[in-house]
């Protein structure tokens, strides 16, 4: 847990200030994965290869693609790091499988439904293609695309999720084709439909079960496995089919087991108690003369979004997961005394969390407005007023420690009353606007004051008017993205996502803020921040300096959130560089593509607005207008084109 006193120096802005306080506050070792850090300029830098310390400011990536052109929000894919996490997840499986004298090979498959950008696909493909890497599919357009990107016939395609006659169809066709494609049965019913279709080519068909187990996973994902999963297959259900495939003599067509606990496991504890378990089940079949080859423990490996004690970090190494697979399957085999089976994992999440950045831009911060220190009250005040006045002049003359809390307290609730009895008398006409106006700022400029004197006692525990100091001032802060388009997952599932300034970390960031996005929702916020302050709800940003733009970097955007996006008041896909390491480069970098976000038009035409017809009817209003003599035509035209630019234009505010 961070040290009490590190979160009242960050709050209180002490000239002190290092960079290492910037890491520490935003907890940048917790979620990093020793990607992310902070250069000697103070700004946030990126370190994505395996074996070299290679960094990348991503302030000078931002620049860049603001130079060719493109407007914020930005997705930044560091492809490099798509490489690293595939090349390390390898790496623990080998040393899991060499210390232990494991006797098969372990072959990864990337589930593409957390990210199915093509560039994303392939990268990892190509990472993988020296191990054997494969791909996962879940439904039938996912099947579509991956089927012709297997490298070779050893390549696995699992294909999970309901199959209807199609999918099961073209599976086994890629089988004919000599392709390693594998139905993994997820009902009976769909192992009779796989039969029925098998019959029609002629075709012996090769297949994987999953098995639903009695152990479950726990956490937001938890239901994905466990016996009342809506996945899967039962044990009577798999005996069933089982009888079968010996009735046919097909005991070679079994192939694969399979089960999935849910994303983010929490609980090493229970990846292994799933794993023997499936492993039992394996090795009793084995015994029962099929010929297993694959055991899949799905996906699930985790990864820290945030630090350690929260719902959005794991406890446990990528190191740490491999040896629960291996050992575990391991134990399982050496005590039925049947031969090891190839490993396989489904872990998506884990390769591609890290390789985004989302980078918005802060378009304005709603500070409260507050007296100068050299502001002098009326001589004529109504009571109210000069009841503020009277505060404000006491916080001014008290020098630190001066005022107990108990002072404290008490002006607080002076305050507070002043400003109730205020609107009560606005609200019956007694009280002019511009005195309410001055009410308004009386009272910040208290309440700042307060927090800060409070804040220098450092209480513990704090006084309640303390927190509810602490709660009311935070400064919004609008940034040009939607949560409900980038972050979905923040909105519908809660989870925190880390945030941080990409520059200015060598100086205190002395705003309490709330960043809000651009939807015209209540929800379209970040509400939960990673912070090592003990309140998560506000993040300490830079009060923001005119003409100069400030920029935040939203990390650990790749797994999901780049597909789930929504288009809530068609706000759009945003738009993305690709970037990779090279020292030939200057500035270490390079960008290999830009894909440009939706347009307007774009986004419009997904809901059946078309460019034409809207521009025709913009056309004859102003038509109309015209012969009614109301507008010149020079003006006419003057408005239909200002209309008709957007429709090129990005669907976010253009900054620049
Ligand atoms: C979602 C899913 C995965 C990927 O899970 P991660 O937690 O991202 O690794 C793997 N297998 C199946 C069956 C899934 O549904």
């Amino acid at each position: 847990m961070p040290p009490k006193s590190r979160s009242a120096a960050v709050t209180a802005g002490r000239s002190a200030w290092r960079i290492d306080d910037a890491r520490d506050l935003y907890q940048l070792p917790a979620w990093s994965d020793g990607f992310f850090g902070i250069n000697e300029a103070g700004h946030v830098c990126v370190t994505p290869l395996e074996d070299q310390g290679l960094a990348i400011d991503i302030l000078h990536v931002v620049e860049e693609a603001r130079r060719r052109g493109i407007a914020l929000p930005l997705l930044i894919r560091f492809q490099d790091i798509l490489r690293t996490r595939v090349r390390r997840l390898y790496r623990a499986f080998r040393n899991a499988i060499e210390e232990s004298g494991y006797g098969n090979v372990y072959r990864g498959v990337y589930p593409v439904k957390v990210n199915q950008l093509e560039e994303v696909v392939a990268e990892v493909l190509e990472a993988g293609g020296e191990f054997g890497i494969g791909l996962e599919s879940g439904s039938k357009a996912e099947l579509i695309a991956t089927l012709p990107y297997l490298r070779d016939d050893e390549t696995l395609l699992i294909c999970n999720g309901v199959k209807d006659h199609s999918m099961l169809r073209l599976i086994l066709q890629a089988q004919r084709l000599g392709r390693n494609a594998l139905p993994v049965i997820e009902k009976s019913s769909e192992f009779r439909q796989l039969l029925a279709v098998a019959a029609e080519l002629d075709i012996e068909p090769r297949l994987g079960v999953r098995v639903r187990l009695a152990t479950s996973g726990a956490g937001r994902w938890a239901e994905s496995g466990g016996y009342r999963s809506k996945f899967g297959v039962s044990i009577p259900e798999l005996l069933d089919i089982v009888d079968e495939l010996e009735q046919r003599g097909q005991t070679d067509a079994l192939q694969l087991l399979h089960f999935h606990l849910g994303s983010q496991i929490e609980d090493i504890q229970v990846l292994k108690q799933a794993t023997k378990e499936v492993t039992q089940v394996y090795a009793r079949l084995l015994q029962r003369g099929l010929g297993l080859r694959y055991l899949d423990v799905g996906g699930g490996l985790g990864v820290s979004y945030d630090a350690g004690g929260s719902p959005d970090s794991i406890n446990y190494s990528l190191q740490e997961y491999a040896d629960a697979v291996v050992y575990s399957v391991q134990d399982v085999c050496a005590a039925q005394a049947v031969p090891e089976p190839v490993l396989v994992s489904e872990s998506g999440r884990a390769i591609t969390a890290h390789h985004s950045v989302l980078v918005v831009e802060a378009l304005g911060a709603y500070e409260r407005e507050v007296l100068p220190p050299d502001f002098q009250p009326p001589a004529q005040a109504p009571p109210v007023v000069a009841g503020l006045v009277e505060c404000r002049a006491e916080l001014l003359a008290a020098t630190a420690g001066e005022l107990s809390l108990s002072d404290l307290a008490a002006i607080c609730h002076d305050v507070e009353e002043a400003r109730r009895e205020a609107n009560m008398l606005f609200g019956l006409g007694h009280l002019p606007l511009e005195e309410l106006g001055l009410v308004d700022r009386l009272y910040w400029s208290c309440c700042d004051m307060l927090l800060a004197a409070f804040r220098r006692q450092d209480p513990d525990p704090q006084p309640k008017e303390m927190q509810a100091l602490e709660e009311s001032l935070v400064d919004r802060y609008l940034c040009n993205f939607s949560v409900f388009q980038s972050m979905l997952d923040h909105w519908a599932i809660e989870q925190r996502f880390p945030v941080m300034p990409l520059a200015r970390l060598d100086e205190p960031p002395t705003r309490r803020a709330m960043i809000v996005d651009l939807t015209c929702d209540s929800d379209g916020k970040i509400h939960r921040y990673v912070s090592a302050n003990p309140d998560t709800s506000y993040l300490a940003l830079h009060p923001l300096r005119p003409a100069e733009p400030y920029y935040l970097g939203v990390f650990l955007m790749g797994a999901y959130q780049d597909i789930m996006g929504d288009a809530h008041n068609l706000f759009g896909r945003v738009p993305e560089v690709h970037v990779y390491a090279s020292a030939d480069e200057t500035d270490n970098y390079w960008i290999e593509t830009v894909l440009p976000g939706d347009s307007v038009e774009d986004i419009l035409a997904e809901v059946q607005y078309f460019r034409q017809n809207l521009q025709r009817r913009m056309n004859e209003i102003v038509r109309e207008k015209i012969s009614a003599g109301m507008l010149r035509p020079t003006a006419g035209m003057e408005i239909v084109n200002d209309y008709v630019r957007c429709f090129g234009q990005t669907t976010y505010c253009q900054t620049d």
